[in-house]
């Protein structure tokens, strides 16, 4: 019989704590939202009455399928339910769960606490029961409970236990300091689940020995039927156990596929990519490119003779299919790469051609004879389709540019202040029309890059919503004299980003022609005419 296995995402709350990650209350409704389109189960808001953000996000009305629930800890030591003022406003917080935090380890609670073992179970089941007279639905993070069984298990045991009976739906199992390993947590929630039944434990992994996603498994084959854990891993040290991860795996692979159940559709799995790219939009954080089933190379293949057995199956080097998880497929085009990448490549981005048509043999000689000088069109996948597009002889001419003069010049203001000034002009010709433009830009690049894009005629309207997002140097060594390699990412009205490149051994003319490149494959995808 098929089992109900429930997801809860922490991302708002365990996910807030890690460095460089502040959220405001519309991140965290939008974020919110985004989890419960996807099918998540419980969205763990923050902790109200810690931080003003918090407070107001639980003052809110929200629309939500998923269990929004807030997170605080059990009543103090030496107080009742009543007379704690951090209670009291955890259970006013507008929320369908609560979820407590108590510690599950002797050690913790000797320690940490400052407090009798006896009197941190009353905390749990007075919380427990104060939460529940609310009408809320009950949580009990088990905080250092692995670490705490090791020591002590029949404490750990009967913390858990305690919010069993007076309760709580879950008792969540938590590794807080992340260093239990997949054979100790299979064993201890074994343990656990032979004597709470397995549908009111949870598990709560940390990943600092890079296995929390593994940890997260080891428990649901113990018996454990809720996984808590964060989009992209996020959170404090080395983050929580990563549900873009998790997700994949219990929809995919048939030991967890076929027992059980949750609440992400086939449908929506094919959204959680887009999910995770999301999340790193909004803290604004380059995705992770290696990331399993979600990233940019995870289902990228540079070696020749894979590739064309990919072409042949993509069962042969691939463990799932990429569109399962609204991935794709990448063949890179390198000097590594045959004739079957390039088929791949130019399928892709639509260019049909004969697979005989000897245009592909110039394309593949080219691409070998520029990756040599520095090009790298895995990267930039933009400047690959405009020489594709070149060699089979389908790029306008759009426009010329018959001169550029870049300025740098360090000199005194009228208040004695010392200043670089940059002015970069551009003279361009589009049909008959000759323009020239000029621009101040903070540095070389970037007036250059404002005066190429003032003024393109009849062309400008098309690359009007054109920006630049990223800008990376590199510089070669390429054998007697040293090269730099340019690499531009482009972003337009539309959110559709791309990459170009340019080699020189002048930093400014392998920017100019990584610049040209990005405006030109904007004109080619917007189909501005000749
Ligand atoms: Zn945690």
């Amino acid at each position: 019989m098929r089992q109900r296995l429930y997801l809860f995402d922490t991302t708002l709350r365990d996910g807030a704590q890690m460095n460089g990650v502040d959220f405001t209350v519309q991140d965290k409704l939008k974020i919110a939202a985004l989890l419960d389109d996807l099918g998540i189960d419980y969205v763990e808001g923050g902790y109200p009455g810690a931080n003003p953000t918090d407070t107001e996000l639980f003052a809110h009305d929200r629309k939500l399928g998923a269990t929004f629930t807030a997170f605080g800890m059990t009543r103090r030591p030496g107080r009742s339910a009543s007379n704690d003022p951090g209670l009291v406003q955890l259970l006013d917080a507008k929320a369908d769960a609560v979820c407590f935090v108590a510690k599950a380890s002797d050690y913790q609670v000797r320690v940490a606490l400052e407090t009798t073992l006896e009197e941190n179970l009353a905390s749990i089941r007075d919380s427990v029961r104060a939460a529940k007279a609310r009408g809320r639905e009950v949580l009990v993070d088990c905080e250092h409970f692995f670490d705490g069984y090791k020591a002590n298990p029949d404490y750990a045991m009967s913390c858990a236990q305690t919010a069993v009976d007076e309760g709580a739906r879950w008792v969540v199992l938590c590794d807080t300091n992340g260093g239990t390993l997949p054979h100790e947590v299979e064993a201890i929630v074994g343990a656990v689940t032979a004597r709470i039944p397995g549908e009111r434990v949870g598990i709560h992994a940390h990943n600092d020995t890079e296995q929390a996603v593994a940890n997260s498994l080891a428990a649901v084959r113990a018996g454990a039927r809720q996984i808590q854990g964060t989009l992209n891993g996020l959170g404090e040290r080395c983050g929580n156990a990563n549900l873009v991860s998790i997700i994949p795996t219990l929809k995919l692979k048939p030991e967890f596929a076929e027992r059980f159940d949750i609440g992400v559709t086939d449908a929506k799995l094919k959204s959680l990519a887009h999910a995770s790219r999301i999340l790193d939009e909004m803290l604004n954080r380059a995705p992770d490119r290696h990331a399993p089933y979600v990233g940019e190379s995870a289902f990228a293949t540079k070696a020749g003779i894979h590739a064309s057995a990919i072409a042949k199956d993509p069962a042969t080097y691939e463990h799932v299919a990429p569109e399962a998880v609204g991935n794709r497929r990448k063949l890179l085009v390198s000097d590594q790469s045959g004739r079957s990448n390039v088929l791949s490549e130019l399928d892709r981005i639509g260019l049909a051609v004969d697979k005989d048509d000897p245009r592909v043999g110039r394309l593949l000689e080219a691409v070998k004879l520029r990756e040599a000088r520095g090009y790298a069109y895995e990267a930039a996948d933009a400047s690959f389709e405009l020489l594709a597009r070149r060699t089979l002889g389908r790029v306008p001419n759009y426009f010329d540019v018959t001169r550029f003069d870049v300025n740098v010049e360090q000199r005194n203001n009228a208040k004695g202040e010392r200043v670089t000034v940059t002015m970069a002009v551009v003279k361009v010709k589009v049909g008959d029309e000759e323009l020239i433009s000029a621009a101040e830009g903070n540095g070389p690049v970037n007036a250059l890059d404002l005066a190429l894009r003032k003024d393109l005629g009849k062309y400008q309207r098309f690359i009007a919503g054109l920006k630049l997002t990223d800008y990376r140097v590199r510089i070669l060594d390429g054998g007697t004299e040293a090269v730099t390699r340019v690499l531009i990412e482009s972003e337009d009205e539309t959110g559709e980003r791309w990459i170009t490149v340019g080699v020189s051994e002048n930093i400014i003319d392998a920017s100019f022609q990584a610049l040209m490149d990005s405006i030109v494959y904007k004109l080619v995808k917007s189909g501005a005419p000749a």
